[in-house]
């Protein structure tokens, strides 16, 4: 594990403003605080009563996926969780079934890398938590006793609502993809509304349709320089298409000068190491959740076989090292504000279309 990285990218994707008076007027934010973040809504050319109307609908949906999806606070989650330790079947929320079924598939495509079965990982370590863990980490007979129980996706079986674990070490965690999941519930609220214009912004991770004014949306990811943030990069986002980065930057455990990142390798029941932080475009926000996450755990060696498995051609994945790569597809939208020192495009996508 490698002690305080020279380089932080903060990938916090941010709308680059528009600051013209007529821009100003056409151009709304709502917030909304939810899943431990702040939710802007941003609106374009959107009347005051449709976007409060839209806003509490939103507000009301993302409050409730919260409760029902929480891991470790009491809840639907929790409960079901309990059940399936003991060994018992147990019906899920409705709200949960099409998150098994969807990140059941999207686990198998990863080759596992992307694991909502790892809770109990994630509780070994510390990070099903409000607050950072501290302390040493987990013994390594504890993560080898974990690693011999090997929870997965495919332990599960769905009958109707009624669900059951052939392993009893699966304990449910949306942590990596409930939040693509809800910017895409959001995006369709608005759609149903007639709604055409408008980007929802999750902490950085975005997913925006239509345009503003005419025009792409335009986004910039940032990273600190010192205490400084700095534009790294800037793109512009069409239609329906979702921005979803992962990293290290935000949530890790530290312990003596050493970092230990809140994505865990299932295989290794270790967290990750090498990768600063992973970006994917894709058109569905769950899918670029599911994979960001899927790649950071994939790694500069592994990254584009599981992104062509999962069907995602628009990866940046920037290493330890501050090495940047990309696939081709990326590369030919991102504008970088200093040129990376190293850009490494990768050819495993060249043939595709
Ligand atoms: P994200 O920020 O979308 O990459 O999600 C990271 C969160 O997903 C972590 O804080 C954990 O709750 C959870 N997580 C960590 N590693 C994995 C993994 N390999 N597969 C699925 N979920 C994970
Ligand atoms: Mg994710």
């Amino acid at each position: 594990m490698r002690a305080n990285p020279i380089f932080i990218l903060f990938c916090l994707v941010l709308l680059v403003a528009c600051t013209d008076g007529r821009n100003a007027v056409k151009l709304h934010t709502s917030q909304i605080f939810v899943f431990g973040t702040l939710v802007d809504i941003t609106f374009w050319d959107v009347d005051e009563a449709l976007r409060e109307r839209v806003v509490a609908v939103i507000s009301q949906d993302f409050q409730r996926m919260h409760h029902e999806w929480h891991p470790w606070n009491p809840g639907p989650l929790l409960t079901l969780n309990q059940a399936l330790a003991r060994g018992e079947a147990a019906e899920a929320p409705d709200s949960l079934i099409p998150l098994i079924i969807q990140s059941r598939d999207l686990s198998a495509q990863s080759g596992g890398l992307f694991n909502p079965a790892i809770g109990s990982l994630l509780q070994l370590w510390g990070f099903q938590s409000s607050e950072r863990p501290q302390g040493p980490p987990p013994s390594a007979e504890m993560i080898a006793a974990w690693r011999g129980q090997a929870p997965a996706m495919t332990d599960l079986e769905l009958d109707g609502r009624l669900l059951r674990s052939r392993n009893p070490a699966v304990q449910l965690d949306f942590g990596a993809y409930a939040k693509g999941y809800a910017v895409d519930v959001a995006i369709s609220h608005l759609q149903q509304r007639g709604i055409d214009n408008a980007i929802v912004n999750a902490g950085g991770d975005l997913r925006a349709i239509g345009s503003k004014d005419g025009q792409p949306w335009r986004i910039g990811i940032q990273h600190p320089q010192g205490e400084q943030e700095k534009l790294y990069a800037w793109l512009d986002v069409s239609a329906g298409e979702a921005v979803f980065t992962s990293g290290n930057y935000r949530r890790y455990r530290e312990d003596q000068g050493i970092r230990y990142s809140h994505i865990l390798d299932p295989r290794t029941g270790m967290p990750v190491d090498g990768v600063t932080s992973v970006t994917v475009i894709h058109h569905s926000g769950a899918i670029a959740d599911a994979a960001a996450t899927a790649l950071v755990v994939a790694g500069p060696e592994q990254w584009e076989a599981t992104a062509l498995a999962m069907g995602i051609d628009q990866v940046m994945l920037v290493d330890d090292g501050g090495v940047v790569h990309m696939s081709p597809k990326m590369q030919q939208r991102v504008h970088f504000q200093d040129a990376p020192a190293v850009l490494k495009i990768s050819e495993a996508f060249a043939d595709e279309p």
